[in-house]
């Protein structure tokens, strides 16, 4: 048997990196930025007003107070979007919409609540400080400085922060193309009658819907047990695609069509790997150089389960992610549960976020490599070491939560 990890370590030195191309920023969510992004403009582009109110040179108002309101005469008006700069100086003011460039002349905004809003003198009632509302260009990055770093994921806000610095395109990874192929004579389409040994094919659906989440596109075929069907969608499919993704007949079994494929094949190997469930796995790359090969066991946990520890990082290796493994947090287990010794669990758990998190196998009696109806109320999974053979309520479990953006994150701790 070998561990998770120098099973992970196999497939990612096998694993190349994929070509870039340059996209608008309407179809570059979730993809892995390839380049870095500098600004092309400052943010905030101009100099310009935080408040509706009164553009003024603060020297102006230091003697203002609400029984001695200071008096200036309105030589102008800037609405958002203006590119006007009226002339003004000392004893005038430029009335002024948020958002609007800040008149050369002036250096502070009065906002209109501490005015008469009058609109050919104005009385201002306060004295301010110099640069009072008035958001300095590139405050928040000069043109030419680091909006988003590459290995990253392109979010909605890091795209907001990419559109706002005058960047309209982005060089991204492509998408790395996957072709599943879900194996099994007892297969059927989903909501199909069934007949005596028969099982609805979720898998198909499963691998397809986790690739394309995780930035892959995503064609999938089934095919039952025997081996030259196997091998004439293989031949098919394997121009096509970089990442090929078997499911079930990877084990012992005497119709295991994937192990009657690649057997003696030099470049795709089967190995036991010490995780529980997902035992039976199989990986190469295709005649040495060609598409990755995934043989995922069958059983629809064992092949999610297969996904996240091995397919997923293995995708995201391809785009250029930095992060290749979400990052995962303790929890507190409610309630116990078996575990394997000497192989990793990764189980299926439910996970409530309070004060602590807390954790619990997603289907009754804990891990089922069969039990997929159960897969539906799994929040993430739980990881559990290999010398660990009970989980006790109160003992902290590793978790690692579906779907959470954050837990690939890279990103500084600190602002840059
Ligand atoms: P195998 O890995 O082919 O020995 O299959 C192991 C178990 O998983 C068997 O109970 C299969 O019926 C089941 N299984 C295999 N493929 C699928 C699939 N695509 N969808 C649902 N269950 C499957
Ligand atoms: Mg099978």
């Amino acid at each position: 048997m070998i561990t998770t990890g120098e099973h992970l370590e196999r497939i990612l030195s096998l694993t190349p990196a994929l070509g870039s191309e340059t996209v608008p920023l309407e179809w570059a969510r979730g993809r892995c930025l390839s380049e870095a992004v500098r600004a092309r403009v400052p943010v905030p582009p101009w100099t310009n007003s935080a408040m509706d109110g009164y553009a003024v040179r603060a020297e102006d108002l230091a003697a203002a107070s609400e029984s001695a309101p200071v008096k200036l005469r309105l030589v102008g008006g800037v609405p958002a979007g203006s590119a006007e700069d009226p002339e003004m100086t000392s004893g005038e003011a430029v009335q002024i919409m948020t958002g609007a460039p800040l008149p050369t002349d002036a250096d502070t905004v009065v906002p209109q609540e501490l005015t008469d809003k009058g609109d050919e003198v104005v009385a201002v009632y306060k004295a301010l400080p110099r640069g009072r509302h008035v958001r300095i260009v590139g405050e928040d990055r000069e043109s030419g400085e680091r909006i988003a770093e590459p290995g990253t994921g392109l979010t909605p806000e890091a795209l907001a922060a990419i559109a706002s610095a005058g960047v309209a395109e982005v060089t991204v990874s492509r998408r790395p193309r996957l072709a599943v192929i879900s194996t099994g004579d007892e297969l059927v389409p989903p909501g199909q009658n069934l007949s005596r040994g028969q099982i609805p094919d979720s898998n198909r659906m499963l691998i397809s819907m986790l690739a394309e989440e995780a930035g892959a596109t995503a064609t999938s075929v089934r095919v039952g047990d025997r081996p030259e069907q196997l091998a004439g969608e293989l031949g098919r499919i394997r121009g096509e695609a970089e990442v090929i993704v078997l499911t079930g007949g990877v084990s012992v079994g005497a119709f295991d069509p994937v192990k009657a494929v690649f057997g003696g094949d030099d470049f795709v190997k089967f190995d036991r790997v010490a995780m529980q469930p997902g035992k039976p796995q199989a990986f190469g790359r295709l005649d040495g150089d060609g598409p990755l090969l995934f043989g995922l066991p069958g059983n629809p946990v064992s092949a999610w389960v297969s996904f996240q520890m091995f397919v997923r990082p293995a995708l995201r290796r391809m785009q250029g992610f930095l992060a290749l493994m979400p990052e995962a947090v303790p929890g507190r287990a409610s309630e116990r549960w078996r575990t394997p010794k000497g192989r990793q669990q990764v189980i299926p758990v439910r996970i409530h976020d309070s004060e602590e998190r807390s954790v619990q196998p997603a289907a009754a009696g804990g891990s089922g490599s069969h039990l997929v109806a159960s897969l539906a109320a799994a929040d993430g999974y739980a990881l559990v070491d290999a010398e660990v053979e009970e989980i006790l309520p109160g003992d902290t479990v590793q978790t690692v939560r579906l779907r959470d953006p954050e837990q690939f994150n890279q990103r500084p701790r600190s602002r840059p």
